[in-house]
């Protein structure tokens, strides 16, 4: 498929992200499928978000997709359809979006932070060997920003501390590490497409992925007030019993026409975020003041000894991390120049105001915190184009060096 002309905000201006422009030459195919929803007449509960559920399994390789409302609800129904009870500890990492942990909260459970391995920016897998608890029943690592988490090295230390594995892959779709698609390294993950994700809807969408029968079944009933179906994915027959409190979380039908036409443009998306971000690297790499740049870990496939680890591991630019001196000045020098950036994420979770009652305070987690203080995400998607980048690094090279280039 040929490069997308999305509309812009302006020549000059490279907004850091615009919902508007993320559909470009896929809109006829879009509009399309969206009509088909209409000819239906089913909005939800219909055959589209079933189909879409298909698709997905088969791209991500999960054993089943459910799709629900958001990431976030995933993350909930995913916790409790695992058996989250009360109280009980989740192993959360302190730096990530609020949800990460909020979820833990609102599924009846307790965040227990852990500090991240600043080069992944995920958490650390010595870090939580030390951080678990008697009441520690749950890990669930985050992939943020470009990679995955240590699977392996997180895996080992939930095996042997007996935790149950489960992942916040919001981020993640089309990371795999080793063969395996992110969400599926453990019990179960989840997928956002709220719209500035890597596959994002027209509005709110989510989904989780998982390989066990129980708990995808348990997550269909729960994102549906709680009834249990006799058949999988199949709609027509679900019971008008309630098995369990539950919630109403399903996916639109056309959230999932929708995702399902931009699903045939993805791996061209996760393509293009490569030689973007490639792009970036090769301009910004000598500038002063820059102390970080995206590192990708190669992760190697080792062969028939070590079959966990034949597959092949895929990074996916979600987005564009940078680690940067004088941080704030910079962010407002590139606003001021028409570049937009954001912050990802300013606050380590142990300093949010909603989690104040686990007792947390400055200085407990000394890597998150360095890298909140710090850290800068550039505009990176698919419609963005060289001369754009090569705006923004100039824009950031005269911050630091005082000269226009
Ligand atoms: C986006 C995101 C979520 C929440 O997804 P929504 O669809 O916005 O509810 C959760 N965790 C992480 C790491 C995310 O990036």
């Amino acid at each position: 498929m040929g490069r997308r002309s999305g509309p812009r905000a302006g020549t000059d201006e490279v907004p850091f992200f615009s919902q508007a422009t993320t559909f470009g030459v896929l809109w006829p195919l879009v509009e399309e499928r969206v009509n088909e929803v209409f000819a239906t007449g089913k909005f939800s509960h219909g055959r589209h978000v079933a189909e879409w559920e298909r698709e997905l399994a088969a791209y991500t390789g999960a054993g089943f997709a459910v799709g629900v409302n958001s990431g976030t609800d995933a993350l909930v129904l995913l916790l409790r359809a695992c058996g989250l009870r009360r109280s009980e500890g989740v192993l959360v990492p302190v730096y990530s979006f609020v949800a990460t942990a909020s979820s833990v909260v609102l599924a009846g459970g307790r965040p227990e932070f852990v500090d991240i391995d600043p080069v992944t920016y995920a958490m650390d897998a010595a870090a939580l060997e030390s951080a678990v608890t008697p009441a520690s029943r749950f890990v669930m690592p985050a992939h943020l920003f470009h990679q995955m988490a240590d699977m392996a090295a997180l895996g080992a230390v939930a095996a042997r501390c007996g935790l149950t594995l489960v992942e916040d892959s919001a981020e993640g779709i089309g990371m795999r590490q080793y063969g395996r698609h992110a969400g599926l390294h453990g019990k179960g993950g989840v997928l956002s497409f709220f719209p500035s994700k890597t596959l994002g809807a027209l509005g709110d969408a989510g989904a989780v992925l998982t390989d066990d029968p129980e708990v995808a079944e348990m997550v269909r009933a729960l994102r549906h007030h709680g009834r249990l179906g006799p058949t999988l994915g199949d709609f027509a027959t679900i019971s008008t019993e309630t098995d369990v409190p539950g919630y109403n979380s399903k996916m639109d039908d056309i959230q999932a026409a929708v995702l399902s036409a931009k699903l045939t443009c993805l791996d061209n998306d996760i393509a293009r975020r490569a030689e973007l971000a490639a792009a970036y690297h090769e301009r910004l790499h000598d500038i002063p003041g820059i102390t970080r740049l995206p590192h990708v870990v190669e992760r190697a496939p080792h062969g028939a000894e070590h079959p966990q680890e034949s597959g092949e591991s895929r990074p996916v630019f979600y987005v564009y991390l940078i680690e940067a001196d004088d941080r704030d000045r910079l962010a407002e020098h590139l606003t001021r120049r028409g570049v937009g950036t954001e912050i990802y994420y300013p606050t380590p979770l142990h300093l949010q105001p909603c989690f104040a009652h686990l007792g947390h305070s400055r200085g407990d987690f000394p890597r998150a915190e360095a890298a909140s203080a710090r850290a800068l995400a550039l505009p990176l998607y698919p419609d963005l184009d060289v001369e754009q980048v090569d705006r923004v690094s100039e824009t950031i090279r005269e911050f630091y060096t005082g000269k226009p280039t």
